[in-house]
């Protein structure tokens, strides 16, 4: 063989065996980089995907953790009639209310009426008068505010634990025996409706074996959820609520919206619902949010007290 001849052939062969080399070790290395990452990012997926083992849970305390799926077991609620009952409502009913802020006078019957049935301590509310006032320049006015049972409420959506629900007659009501007090539904009102038991139960010892009343929400249980029930164990009765029957200057209409009446609970009459709020102009609380409130208002016209300037030196213009 020709040496001469062989050389390129030669440098041919060693390039060749070179090219493979190369080849060979890209493609190895290529693959030991793409393991490598593999397996990081791998990791960094185990680290991150949700473990489908395990759920989460809101404990009572207000703790979010961990539990193994195989270990839940589902608890049976003793659920009394009264809590049943309590769900349903009142069939073929849509409750409203109608407040007219011309009347008011901060009498505060109706907050004392709603406090002794609902065995309520002085500063809880499930209805309360507030003063209001457009600007410095305009004479305030009285404003009862109770829930305003929403038909698209936001505190029932937020309840983890379906305590708070909405009933087929209107009204919203909570279950102090499913409650866990994580205040969701407080944070989620816009109108400040809701309250906490703080303390232990104003009648515990005389409410103490009763069977629990979710109508009513007695007997209580501290650290729970309180909010206006719209007297809902009196309007089993075919009874007026509480702080309507309570007013002594006419402020509250209460009735039926399938049958477009409503009663004043201090005169007794009845007027056609439509027209009373067509007439005087009502108008819901904060009707910007779709919230849907059951409760309309009647505007605060010619005002129950004239301008002052301090409105502790206000004087009522109409006595009684
Ligand atoms: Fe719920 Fe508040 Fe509406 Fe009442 S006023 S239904 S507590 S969001």
């Amino acid at each position: 063989m020709n040496p001469k001849d062989d050389t390129p052939n030669k440098k041919e062969e060693m390039t060749g065996s070179r090219r493979d080399f190369f080849k060979r070790f890209g493609l190895i290395g290529g693959g030991i980089a793409a393991a490598g990452a593999a397996m990081f990012s791998g990791y960094k997926y185990e680290q991150s995907k949700p473990n489908h083992n395990y759920v989460k849970v809101l404990t009572a305390d207000n703790r979010l953790v961990e539990v193994p799926k195989d270990s839940i077991r589902e608890v049976k609620l003793d659920v009394t009639i009264l809590q049943k009952r309590g769900r349903e409502g009142l069939k073929g009913h849509r409750w409203i209310w109608v407040i007219d802020l011309a009347r008011c006078k901060n009498a505060r019957k109706c907050v004392e009426a709603c406090q002794a049935a609902h065995h309520l301590r002085p500063y809880e509310y499930h209805i309360n008068t507030l003063v209001m006032q457009q600007s410095v320049d305009t004479p305030f006015y009285y404003m009862p505010k109770p829930c305003q049972h929403c038909d698209n409420p936001p505190c029932v959506s937020v309840c983890p634990v379906d305590a708070t629900f909405k009933r087929q007659d209107g009204v919203v009501l909570i279950d102090n025996e499913r409650c866990i007090g994580c205040r969701f539904c407080m944070a989620a009102c816009p109108y400040s409706a809701r309250t906490f038991h703080w303390e232990y139960p104003l009648k515990q010892d005389e409410d103490r074996g009763k069977p629990y009343d979710v109508e009513l929400n007695i007997p209580q249980r501290k650290g729970t959820i309180a909010k206006c029930l719209m007297s809902s164990d009196r309007l089993r009765e075919g009874k007026l609520p509480y702080c309507v029957s309570a007013c002594p200057n006419s402020v509250y209409y209460f009735g039926d919206e399938n049958e477009d009446t409503v009663t004043n609970g201090t005169t007794k009459e009845t007027v056609r619902l439509s027209e009373l709020l067509k007439v005087n102009g009502g108008y819901h609380l904060m009707a910007e949010l779709g919230t849907k409130p059951r409760v309309y208002y009647l505007p605060p016209k010619n005002r129950n007290y004239d301008f002052q300037g301090d409105q502790s030196q206000a004087v009522l213009k109409k006595e009684g």
